[in-house]
């Protein structure tokens, strides 16, 4: 018995220790990836549910590796968070949002972008300003721009990120809160924080009208979304039977499989240009 613990803690120390290789390589390999080209975006449309047209899209960051082909954004992005490097990568995504959407704009499609902003980006001293010259640079008009954040950019230091982000919203930027249920949703937070938007995390909408605890989570953030004057996005909307339902609950806004996964920018046209044709 005393032999096989000795084993199993080597093989315990052997395995913690591939796994910091491991973490390490990752943020090595992560350092180069901006500069050697390997990000792109993808967009997912946005459609409203009454009207049925493509209201925008969320603008989602793809990391190509030269050797292990395409890796997850859950798969880096907490490791970028954790580095500080989400910093620099997600100013190269605001920045390539809206040269797309200024593109998208000249072509005769002038939709809304929404861009994950992290909370560690949110923390920086200089985030209003860096997304104020962005928007300048490109010519976009900020009512063109939103911002999704999550639950927890409003934890850390309240007061500030209540200051940043007003700032944001008088500039004319809309605020979206992302996973909406997720973390620890505060209503004190929507009461202070100028958001305008309350998205829906997929894992509610997953077992849509299959787990009743779901459907009233999903019933509850619309009616709370009714009461505070704010429009609720739908995320991982899969089937027609969700977003018959969500429509006729009176979500607004959807995002899913069902319409659409996220697409490269020129699969996305012709993506719009044939939903709308019908
Ligand atoms: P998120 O912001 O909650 O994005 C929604 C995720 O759901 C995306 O995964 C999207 O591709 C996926 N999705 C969309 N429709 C469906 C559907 O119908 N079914 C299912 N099962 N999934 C669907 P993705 O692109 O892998 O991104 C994962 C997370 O990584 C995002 O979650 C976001 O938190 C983060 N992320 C992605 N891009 C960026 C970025 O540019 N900056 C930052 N800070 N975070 C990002
Ligand atoms: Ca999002
Ligand atoms: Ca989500
Ligand atoms: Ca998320």
């Amino acid at each position: 018995a005393k032999e096989s613990g000795h084993n199993y803690f080597q093989f315990y120390v052997a395995s913690i220790d591939r796994e910091i290789r491991e973490r390490k390589q990752l943020e090595k390999d992560l350092s180069v990836a901006l500069n050697s080209h390997q990000f792109h975006l993808v967009y997912q449309p946005q459609i409203n549910l009454e009207t049925r047209r493509i209201i925008g899209a969320e603008a989602l960051i793809r990391w190509q590796h030269p050797e292990k082909g395409l890796i997850p954004p859950d798969d880096f992005i907490p490791v970028s968070e954790m580095n500080g490097s989400i910093v620099e990568i997600g100013q190269w995504v605001l920045d390539q949002a809206c040269r797309q959407a200024a593109r998208w704009a000249s072509d005769g499609m002038p939709l809304r972008i929404a861009v994950n902003l992290s909370a560690v980006q949110l923390r920086q001293d200089s985030i209003v300003d860096d997304i104020l010259d962005t928007l300048e640079r490109h010519n976009i008009p900020a009512g063109r721009l939103e911002l999704e954040v999550t639950e927890t950019s409003f934890m850390t230091n309240l007061e500030e990120a209540v200051d940043k982000l007003k700032r944001l919203r008088r500039a004319g930027i809309s605020i979206a809160v992302d996973d909406f249920g997720t973390g620890y949703s505060s209503l004190t937070y929507l009461k202070r924080m100028p958001v305008q938007h309350l998205k829906i995390d997929k894992q509610f909408i997953r077992d849509l009208l299959v787990n009743e605890e779901d459907t009233r989570i999903a019933n509850t953030i619309i009616d709370l979304g009714k009461s505070l004057n704010l429009s609720v996005v739908a995320e991982g909307v899969e089937t027609a039977e969700q977003e018959y339902y969500l429509a006729q609950r009176g979500c607004q806004l959807a995002q899913g499989y069902f319409f659409s996964k996220p697409l490269k920018p020129h699969d996305f046209e012709r993506f719009v240009a044939s939903f709308h044709d019908n």
